[in-house]
Order: structure tokens, then sequence, then C-alpha cells
């Protein structure tokens, strides 16, 4: 089995009536390139930026962070790269930064927030990303979005680093697309207003369950709530990707609900052709795309999709799994 799982780093990810799907990998740190390469990984869905901060005793300069993510660019040359831009706070903190104490992390001053607040950390960081896009595929995308000003907002500073960039001389890809993580109920409310204002989609499930759901990610007392098959869960995730296909935009999928095999076939059969994984996964999830059919996914998901409750859902994907082996 192992064997035949190695075997699938070539083969493309294509269903059985002949739909592509992209599979990328979500990593942290350098020596993750090597591991998504090797596991197939089409290039990189979901960059955690925070990785690199985290391992150092102070916050890394624009300098270093330039050296950084050229590294990860050259490392994937040919490909694309999604590079997220810090997402600290909630469960990930920084031993150098001066954090308040929070009743509610996962609510409070994390991610975007953190960046919006502390523009002198996110220029760097936007003008870091900017140097290095001339030696790779890069694209930029924010997560915790919560409304069309933050995305307003985030533009307006991005066109100031470049201007300032420009008037130094340095070099950076005019074409970078600029995309948002959907992982607030805020953002899939609005989805069809913020679809105007990027270029695309990457729906976060861990977090977006986590807040439709509202239960900690992390907390195993409240395991039975965060339930990635409840239907408020795919509804959301349906319209979401209704939204985007609709103004012929790209949404993919970086949470660790795609690795879960019969949730990608759900996810195939609601429109989702990009999934970013975690590289063991990658195999994995390939052999389940090469096995099914798009058609039987569009009905495995519009069935799912009319059940009423998690548990009948569940049920009904159990059946299902266990047809398709
Ligand atoms: C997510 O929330 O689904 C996600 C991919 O981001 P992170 O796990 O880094 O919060
Ligand atoms: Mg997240």
């Amino acid at each position: 089995r192992q064997r035949e799982l190695e075997g699938m780093r070539d083969l493309p990810a294509i269903t059985t009536d002949g739909c592509r799907m992209n599979l990328r990998a979500n990593i942290g740190l350098l020596s993750d390139i090597k591991v998504a390469l090797a596991n197939g990984a089409a290039g990189v869905g979901l960059y955690r930026t925070e990785f690199p901060y985290m391992a150092r005793k102070s916050f890394p300069n624009r300098g270093e962070q330039f050296e950084i993510y050229k590294k990860i660019l050259e490392g994937f040359s040919g490909f694309p790269v999604n590079i997220r831009t810090l997402d600290i706070g909630g469960d990930k903190g920084l031993p150098y930064f001066d954090y308040p104490k929070e009743d509610n992390p996962f609510m409070g001053w994390r991610s975007i927030r953190v960046s919006l607040d502390r523009q002198d950390i996110f220029r760097d960081q936007l003008a870091a990303v900017l140097m290095a896009s001339v030696h790779g595929q890069a694209s930029l995308m924010f997560p915790m979005v919560s409304g069309i000003d933050e995305i307003r907002q985030i533009k307006e500073i991005i066109g100031e680093v470049c201007l300032e960039l420009h008037r130094a001389g340095i070099p950076y890809s005019q074409e970078m697309q600029l995309g948002i993580m959907i992982e607030l109920p805020a953002a899939v409310q609005t989805a069809h207003i913020l679809i105007h204002e990027v270029d695309y989609f990457s729906i976060g499930t861990n977090d977006l369950i986590q807040y439709t759901m509202a239960a900690d990610r992390n907390n195993p007392k409240v395991k039975r709530y965060y339930d990635p098959f409840h239907p408020a869960v795919l509804h959301a995730i349906k319209r979401v990707v209704d939204v985007a296909t609709a103004e012929e935009k790209p949404v993919s999928i970086c949470g660790e609900m795609a690795s879960i095999p019969i949730a990608a076939v759900l996810l195939l059969g609601m429109g989702i052709t990009d999934f970013s994984l975690s590289a063991p996964a990658i195999p994995v999830i390939k052999q389940v795309i090469r096995k099914v059919s798009l058609e039987t996914a569009r009905e495995v998901a519009a069935h799912a999709l009319s059940l009423e409750s998690a548990s009948s859902i569940h049920s009904y994907l159990e059946i299902i799994t266990s047809e398709l082996g």
C-alpha cells in the first residue's frame, strides 16, 4: 500500500471522467519543500509564514524574510506558491512578542487584526514578499478577513509599499495575485461582495468550522461540535464556491478537512478543483480523486447537502465510503 502511494507522485490528479485537480501543499518551514515535492505537490496552496517568525528570538527584518521567501519560491520553481501573511494570535504565539492576555484569544487580537494594527510589522512582511516575488510565482493571501473595509485597507497599504519599492528602484512582480482566506462566517455571508475585491478565495476550514460551530478547534471537550460535515459547514462552503465560480475566480480549500478522503469527494462535487493539503495527505487524496468521477462526486455532494442533520450526513457518507471502496 505504501508503494502504491509512492507510485502516485508522478501521476496526474484526474478523475475517471477526465477532470484535472490541483493538489498543492501546506508548508511552514524550508525543510517542508523537499517533503512537499517528494509527495508530488504541484506548488504551495498555503505557506504559513508564522513558522519562520516562531523559530527565532526576534522579528526577522525585511532582508531576512526576503531570503526565506526567495528560497521557498526557488524551491518550487515552476509552481505557484501562495504566501499567507502573519497569522499569529489564537493558538499561535511568538516568544518575543508582548502579547496581551485575553479571555477569548481566538476571538481576539489575532491574524490580520494584528497586521493592521502593527503596520510596521505588516509593511516589512509585504515588502519582503514583493521583493521575493520576482524569484518565482508568488501570490499573497490574507487570513481571518471579516469584511471589505479590511481588504481595501490592505490594498491601500500594498500600494504604498509598492510605491516605496519603486522609488528605491527595487524590482517586484506587478502581477502578484491577491486573495483572502474565508475563515469567518462574516466572510461567508459577504462572499458575494468580497469576491469583487480579490483575485481568489481560499477556504480555511480549520477556523471556519470553529467559528461556524462556536467550538474551539483545539478543545477535545467540544470535538463533537467541531464537525466538518455539519450542514452549516457544508452549506457555507457551497456558498463560497458558488460565489467564486459565478465570478470565474479560483477557490481553493486549505484546511485539514480536505485531507479526509470522503470530504475530498464532497468538496470535488461542490466544485472545488484546488486542494492544499499537508504533504503526506497528497498521495492519499490523489488516489481518491483518481478513483471517482466528477459526476458521482456531484451526486454525493448534492445528496449530502439535501440532508438535515450532521448525523444523517455522517450515515450517508459512511455508505458512500464503503461503496467507493
Ligand atoms: C484554517 O484555518 O483552515 C487554516 C488553513 O489556517 P490555520 O490552520 O493556519 O489557522
Ligand atoms: Mg486559519
